[in-house]
C-alpha cells in the first residue's frame, strides 16, 4: 500500500514561473462535465478533485501541468482535442508510474507466533 504525498500547492509553467494549484470539490468543467482536473488558461490555475483518491489527483495534477505545457507552448494549437488529451495521459501516466516506484511502503504489520 502507498502513501501518496499532497498533492504540490504550486507547479512550474515553461518560462519558470508559478502556476497556483487548488483543490476543489465537486470540480465542475464550464462545460458542465465533472471531472478531476482543470487547466484554466485564463486564471492559470490548475484544479484538482479534492474528493478524489490521492493517486488519482496525481494523475490530474500531471495531466494539467502537461496541459498547461501544451498550451503554453501552442502544441495545443497543432493537435486536435483527442490527440491533446492522449499525449497528456501518456506523459501523466509515465510520470504517477515514477512517482509510485518512489513512494515509501507501507510495510504489513507481521503477527508475532502464539
Ligand atoms: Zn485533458
Amino acid at each position: 500500500m502507498e502513501q501518496w504525498p499532497p498533492i504540490p500547492a504550486y507547479a512550474l509553467d515553461i518560462a519558470g514561473g508559478r502556476i497556483t494549484v487548488v483543490k476543489v470539490s465537486p470540480l465542475v468543467h464550464p462545460d458542465g462535465d465533472v471531472c478531476e482536473g482543470i487547466w484554466d488558461e485564463r486564471q492559470r490555475c490548475i484544479e484538482i478533485d479534492a474528493k478524489a483518491p490521492p493517486e488519482r489527483q496525481w494523475f490530474a495534477f500531471y495531466h494539467e501541468v502537461y496541459e498547461m505545457r501544451l498550451s503554453d507552448s501552442g502544441l495545443d494549437y497543432v493537435l486536435a482535442d483527442k490527440q491533446r488529451e492522449a499525449v497528456c495521459a501518456a506523459l501523466a501516466m509515465a510520470d504517477l508510474a515514477a512517482l509510485r516506484r518512489s513512494l515509501p511502503q507501507k510495510r504489513p504489520v507481521k503477527k508475532r507466533a502464539p
